[in-house]
């Protein structure tokens, strides 16, 4: 039972998907987050593509590795100089970013760095020029190619630039997927449930790949400086130890902090979908 109610599901499954929505309400409500609360988001393509395709019962190292990448740059964690600076403040406090050299190197300036400005670029029209290949690849569907990007170059999330409240391509690279173009894919194409999520997760999948290619550059670059400077794994875990004494509280701070998995709640009573409640609320407190 569960708030007296009886569940008549099995209880391990139940279990799976209490701790599921306490995940996602616990995400959602991230200060970081707050953002995504005022702009429409397709969060069922975002959470499919988190997946990696992997069935409940197995695990694969190589997935769940792929996985820690990906939620790592949705919670703009990837460790850029910025992040950091948090545990070797002493080391890296003066330090820029190794390819521009002039820019404080946060998450946001890792895509944005005028030396791969060109490379973005093509990342941009190549990953709008896989979606429209695929959708043109299933018959039953016919694409007008011109409104299509005349859409997708009118609006912002096919734009690189850093913005606190609008939808931009950093959201993308983030894995956050913009509304309007699902339901532009479902009103103008016409397109299926199923075979939108699959081309659209195939989009953020490429994205991610492409884009994964500009960090390892820009990683390498930075192994070779500090390996020049003789920074190895043993100074940084001194200088740690000795400078902060203790490891800084690592949690991220959330917005709402009693969380108790509602949306599960309203599924047990209405029958009413986990995330479609989490993203009602979310527009509630919102407006
Ligand atoms: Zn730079």
């Amino acid at each position: 039972m569960c708030n007296n109610v009886n569940i008549e599901t099995q209880l391990r499954r139940f279990i799976r998907h209490y701790t599921e929505t306490i995940n996602l309400e616990k995400f959602i409500f991230l200060n970081r987050n707050v953002k995504y609360d005022k702009l429409s988001i397709d969060w069922a393509v975002t959470f499919e593509y988190l997946k990696e395709k992997e069935k409940a019962l197995t695990t694969s190292f190589w997935t769940s590795k792929k996985r820690r990448k990906k939620i790592q740059r949705i919670i703009e964690e990837i460790p850029t100089i910025e992040q950091c600076k948090k545990s070797n403040f002493d080391i890296y406090k003066n330090w820029k970013c190794v390819r521009c050299g002039r820019k404080r190197e946060t998450f946001h300036h890792v895509w944005l760095c005028n030396s791969e400005n060109k490379k973005m670029k093509k990342i941009i029209k190549d990953a709008f020029d896989l979606m429209v290949n695929e959708i043109k690849s299933i018959d039953k569907y016919t694409l007008d190619e011109g409104n299509f990007y005349d859409y997708v170059w009118n609006e912002t999330f096919s734009k690189l630039f850093y913005s606190k409240t609008q939808f931009t391509f950093i959201d993308i690279i983030k894995g956050i997927f913009p509304l309007g173009l699902t339901e532009y894919l479902t009103l103008k194409v016409k397109m299926n449930l199923k075979d939108r999520n699959t081309i659209s997760v195939l989009f953020l999948d490429f994205i991610y790949d492409e884009t994964k290619l500009i960090w390892y550059e820009r990683c390498n670059r930075q192994i070779e400086k500090e390996k020049k400077l003789r920074i190895n794994r043993k100074r940084k875990f001194m200088r740690n130890k000795s400078i902060n004494g203790r490891l800084e509280d690592r949690r991220l701070p959330i917005r709402n902090p009693k969380i108790k998995a509602e949306g599960l709640l309203r599924g047990i009573y209405f029958n009413q979908k986990t995330l479609d409640f989490i993203i009602h609320v979310i527009l509630i407190i919102s407006y």
